[in-house]
């Protein structure tokens, strides 16, 4: 799906005409989805309007500094509560917000992966921005919201994180085009990167320190098997958000093609993938029922089989052999 305009004005309209909203993202947030969370729950309470900001799990530390985050309820269901609309952002799926309570309401479906499923009254699905983020700083600007310090700092994170800090695909004039005007506003970049990223604990380190000695290689070296399990988390005092990031280390050897990761902890087994230039991992997390991005993609298997591991290597495998020439 291209960009819509037409798509984003009917949702300006809806959140204009709105009075009592509910902003939603994902399970697990990260800064794509807390960020875009809380610069479009700013703009909205700036006109006036009442927001309920709900998601499944907490902030991870890392994001806590967020302007507004405190703001955000965790709940795993919503009661009828009387908003107007819910604001579904960063879901391909609306299962991906994992709170219940949201089918059958009016939903505005604001997203930036490649097939979003549609689910919402209205869809803005534009796989061309780098981040959410960038499609809600247009959407806060169409609603005539004033572009404050704090709006600009969340579009900010998201887009920050979302691009890897500037490395992967999408990112496009627009993205430096939108840093330029929320840098205006008063992002301070360096302070944000040093909350994001410099501000971890001593076991989040060692906790690397192990996945990465413990990396294992597969397809001629192409590909990085990382593994991580409740024990390594114990042993080194982390939780799993300590492992934010981990996933991309490998793809800084030249020849490693591809990551994939294994969180086995929790319910099921949760897998992240990454991987370069044209390989596409996502098409590999399809086939398992996940999703994502081509260079970012991830799945949950909830009944792991024994030869689940063996499986996902094969489909890497052969994304990375159909990413070469003929
Ligand atoms: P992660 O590896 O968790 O950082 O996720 C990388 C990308 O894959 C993100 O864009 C996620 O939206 C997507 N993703 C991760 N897990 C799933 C899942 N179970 N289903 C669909 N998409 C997923
Ligand atoms: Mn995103």
């Amino acid at each position: 799906m291209t960009r819509p305009p037409a798509e984003r004005a009917r949702i300006r309209d809806r959140l204009l005409d709105g009075a009592r909203f509910l902003v939603t993202s994902h399970a697990r947030p990260d800064g794509d989805s807390l960020g875009s969370q809380l610069a479009l729950a700013e703009a909205l309470t700036q006109l006036g309007k009442e927001v309920r900001l709900v998601n499944a799990d907490p902030p991870p530390a890392r994001y806590a500094f967020l302007p507004g985050a405190s703001a955000i309820e965790v709940a795993g269901s919503v009661e009828e509560d009387g908003a107007d609309t819910v604001v579904v952002l960063e879901c391909g799926s609306l299962a991906r917000t994992e709170v219940s309570g949201l089918a059958g309401r009016f939903v505005v479906n604001i997203d930036h992966h490649a097939g979003n499923t549609g689910y919402g009254a209205v869809n803005w699905c534009d796989e061309s921005a780098c981040a959410c983020g960038e499609l809600v700083f247009e959407l806060v600007e169409a609603l005539g919201a004033k572009l404050t310090p704090s709006i600009a700092t969340n579009v900010y994170v998201a887009i920050l994180t979302d691009t890897g800090s500037f490395r992967h695909a999408n990112i496009t004039a627009r993205t430096f085009d939108i840093c330029r005007r929320i840098a205006g506003a008063g992002v301070d970049a360096a302070a944000v990167a040093a909350r994001v990223f410099n501000n971890g604990s001593l076991g989040r380190l060692r906790l690397t320190g192990r996945v990465l000695d413990r990396m294992q290689l597969e397809a001629g070296g192409r590909i990085a098997v990382l593994a991580v399990d409740e024990a390594m988390l114990r042993e080194t005092g982390c939780e799993a958000d300590d492992l934010e990031g981990v996933v991309n280390l490998p793809l800084a050897a030249g020849d490693v093609k591809a990551v994939v990761l294994l969180k086995a902890f929790g319910a099921g087994l949760r897998v992240s993938l990454r991987s370069k230039d044209e390989i596409d991992v996502r098409r590999v997390a399809l086939s398992f029922g996940g999703g994502g991005h081509r260079n970012a993609a991830g799945l949950t298997l909830e009944h792991p089989a024994p030869d689940a591991r063996a499986r996902l290597v094969a489909g890497v495998a052969a994304a990375i052999a159909e990413s070469l020439p003929a």
